[in-house]
This record gives structure tokens, C-alpha cells and sequence, in this order.
């Protein structure tokens, strides 16, 4: 194997492979010698990506399901809503892998290697990526791996962790047309606490059992709230588990920095670049953004640091604030999505999730949040900026 590249994409998760997509899809850079490192093979299905767009996305083609309406649920508060212009949709993990993977085969300038990366260097022309075994260097290297994350205890953290059932009843249960995003009519004692449910037939059906708090559960905890949830809720008594998925995702007020130095030969991407969003711990969509933007920059020649735009950094303002309220428990988590989804119209709250509002939409979220509990920590996180 040679040891000098174009690039070195080091990590191949979601963000790795899918800048490996988009760069072979680009006539001017497809030809270009590229190293992709992790320590794992990617080909468990080891997580279920949901995420809504507008219109046709790149990865459609390996789209599982998507729906248009979906419904929100509190005490108080029952919303189903059809989506105008957004399409909620779910890939699964294996078919992302081997989608990305499988056409990534066909391209000799593409080199893999399972290792483990022990750091990443730069320097004024380039940065180098050191294994075990050896080094590699390129021009740029595209990092997703958790070497650079900064600090995260519970002060600027919440996990947001979940235990999923992919679960297949024995008769006919679910409308596939409709998933709920979100069902807080559940006990709240370990803090913001909710269902997901997204079906794929009518016997078919992803539940999962979600908080965003300080700490994960016992996997039993995760267990009986499915089993009570599926059984008294959803009145399914008869089914069985076909898959299930635990995951846990850092929604944190620390900094993800895009490059980590001063000449930016080394790109963050993914949740190593802040691109999972504060608030929610959605990634998926952020990072496609982001990647655009990357591959744009080097097919016009230009160096593939994305600087943060206006509109970066405001939502970023909107996340870091939102996750305040929820660290200091000013306020709970069901009050504050219960009031957004009540005040404000279901698709402009979609259009805020994913940082696409308008002025006159960030008027009625803000207007429809308690504003005292909001005040304090918006004013703290334009000061901490
Ligand atoms: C179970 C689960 C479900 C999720 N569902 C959603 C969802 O529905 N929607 C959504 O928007 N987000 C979701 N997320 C959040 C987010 O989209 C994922 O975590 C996503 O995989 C993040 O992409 P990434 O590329 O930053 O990291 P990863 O996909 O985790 O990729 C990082 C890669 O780096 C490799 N690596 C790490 N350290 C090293 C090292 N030292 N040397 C070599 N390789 C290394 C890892 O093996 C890994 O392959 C989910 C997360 C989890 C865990």
C-alpha cells in the first residue's frame, strides 16, 4: 500500500462514506487517490437513519420506508399532521454500507484499510494519519473519528439514548402512511422521556423507547417500557422482536471544531464537526449539507474548510439555548416540544428542526416558548459563543 494520497478519509461511518459517495459522484474529483481507514468493517446494521428532506435526496435510492404524515403526542395534545413539502424517510444501516461500499469496489484509485487510527497531525501543505503500522499523509484528511472531541461531562451534555424494537405483530396493527415522532404521554421521572414509532407495514413497525438525560439506563428499564408501551399503548399483545438497536448520542453544549488547525488540512465531519444537532441529535441531514458544501469547495479548486455561515451560527445559538433550558430543567422537555407543536404550525416546526425557517417561522417558535426560562440561557449562550 502506498503511503501518500489525496485524500484520507479517516473514519467510515455515516460521514466518511458519505463524502466517499459524493466524491466519486463528481466527475472532476472521482479519479483521486483516496485512503479510507476505520477500525471496523462496516457491514452490521448497527443503526436505523431517519431524517426528512425536501423533494429527492441523494441517497433516495436506498431509502426504506418514508412517510408524510406524522403525529405528535402529549397530555393535552394530540397532533397528526400531513407534511407539505417534506418527506420523513429511513435508511437502514446495512443497506447504507454496502450501498456506498459496494460502488466504492469498482474504483481502483480507492484504497481500504481496517486499523486503528492513533493520532492525526498537521502541517502548512498537508496532515498525517498514524496507525500501528504506519503513516499516511495527504493534502487533507476527512476526520469523523472521536480523537479530537472535546470535553463532555453532565454539566454541557445530555445523552440521548435509546433502546429500538423492531418488533413484527401477528395481525395487521399499523398504518404504514403514518409515524409518530415523538409520544411524551409517558412517565417523565428520569427527565424528558418519549416514544418513537415508525411503521413499515401493517404488521411492522420500528418502537423506541427514547430520554435525553444524564445518564443511560439499565437495559431492563429500556425493556419494560417497550413491553408496556407495545402491550397497553399500541394493544399488541402477540409479536416477536426481529432487530433491535441501543444507541446513545451526545446533544452537548462543548465545542466541535470544523478543523483543527490553522492551515485546515484536517476536516471534521459528522458529530466530530458539530454536526449533530444540539437539540435533537439528529445528524443525518446536517452532515449531507455539510458535505455538499465540502465537495463543492474542492471541485471549485478551494480549500474544503466550510466556514460558518450567519445562518450556522444562529441555529446553533437556537440549539445551544434550547439545550440549556433542558440542562437546568427550568423547564421539561415534553412542555417545551408540547407547546411548539401546539403554537406553532407542525411544518414550520419541521422547517426549524432542520435549521430551514423562515424569519416569520423563528418568530412563532420563539413567541410559542416559556420566554423567562428562555431569556437567562439565550443570553448565556451569546456570551459563551
Ligand atoms: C443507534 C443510532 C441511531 C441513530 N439514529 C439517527 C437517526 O435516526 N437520525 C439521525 O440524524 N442521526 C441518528 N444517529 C446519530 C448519528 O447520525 C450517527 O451517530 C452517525 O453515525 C454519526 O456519523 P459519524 O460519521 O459522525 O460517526 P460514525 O457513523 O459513528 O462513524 C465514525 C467511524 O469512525 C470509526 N472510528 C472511530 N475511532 C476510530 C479510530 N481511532 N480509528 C479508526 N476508526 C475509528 C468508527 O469505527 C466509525 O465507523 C444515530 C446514532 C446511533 C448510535
Amino acid at each position: 500500500m502506498k503511503d501518500s494520497f489525496d485524500y484520507i478519509i479517516a473514519g467510515s461511518g455515516l460521514a466518511g462514506l458519505s463524502l466517499l459517495h459524493r466524491l466519486l459522484h463528481e466527475p472532476t474529483l472521482a479519479s483521486k487517490r483516496i485512503l479510507v481507514i476505520d477500525s471496523e468493517k462496516k457491514t452490521e446494521n448497527d443503526r436505523t437513519w431517519c431524517y426528512w428532506e425536501k423533494g429527492t435526496g441523494l441517497f433516495d435510492p436506498i431509502v426504506h420506508h418514508r412517510w408524510d404524515t406524522l403525529s405528535f403526542f402529549a397530555p393535552g395534545v394530540s397532533q397528526t399532521f400531513q407534511m407539505e413539502s417534506y418527506r420523513y424517510k429511513m435508511i437502514l444501516g446495512k443497506d447504507f454500507y454496502s450501498y456506498v461500499l459496494g460502488e466504492a469496489e469498482k474504483y481502483s484509485n480507492v484504497e481500504f484499510l481496517t486499523a486503528h487510527i492513533k493520532s492525526i497531525s498537521a502541517n502548512p501543505t498537508g496532515a498525517e494519519v498514524k496507525t500501528e503500522e504506519k503513516i499516511f499523509s495527504a493534502p487533507y484528511v476527512f476526520n469523523s473519528t472521536g480523537l479530537f472531541y472535546p470535553e463532555m461531562n453532565t454539566q454541557n451534555t445530555l445523552l440521548q439514548h435509546f433502546l429500538g424494537w423492531q418488533i413484527k405483530a401477528n395481525t395487521p396493527h399499523f398504518d404504514p402512511e403514518k409515524a409518530t415522532l415523538m409520544d411524551f404521554t409517558l412517565d417523565q421521572k428520569h427527565g424528558t422521556t418519549f416514544m418513537y414509532m415508525l411503521p413499515t407495514s401493517t404488521q411492522e413497525a420500528l418502537v423506541e423507547y427514547t430520554l435525553f438525560t444524564e445518564k443511560v439506563l439499565e437495559r431492563e428499564e429500556y425493556e419494560a417500557a417497550l413491553k408496556q408501551y407495545i402491550h397497553e399503548d399500541l394493544g399488541i399483545s402477540d409479536y416477536e422482536i426481529t432487530h433491535d438497536e441501543f444507541g446513545v448520542i451526545p446533544m452537548s453544549l462543548a465545542k466541535f471544531n470544523r478543523t483543527e488547525d490553522d492551515h485546515g488540512r484536517i476536516i471534521n465531519l459528522g458529530t466530530a464537526g458539530g454536526f449533530t444537532k444540539a437539540s435533537t441529535g439528529y445528524t443525518f441531514y446536517f452532515v449531507q449539507k455539510h458535505l455538499d458544501k465540502v465537495v463543492a469547495n474542492l471541485r471549485a479548486g478551494k480549500s474544503p474548510l466550510v466556514e460558518r455561515s450567519f445562518a450556522d451560527r444562529k441555529y446553533d445559538w437556537y440549539d445551544r439555548t434550547l439545550l440549556d433550558v433542558l440542562l437546568s430543567k427550568k423547564v421539561t422537555g415534553r412542555d417545551i416540544f408540547a407547546r411548539l407543536f401546539e403554537g406553532v404550525k407542525p411544518e414550520s416546526v419541521m422547517a426549524f428542526l432542520a435549521n430551514e425557517s423562515s424569519e416569520w417561522e423563528e418568530s412563532k417558535i420563539r413567541l410559542s416558548v416559556p420566554l423567562t426560562a428562555f431569556i437567562g440561557s439565550g443570553m448565556r449562550q451569546l456570551i459563551a459563543k
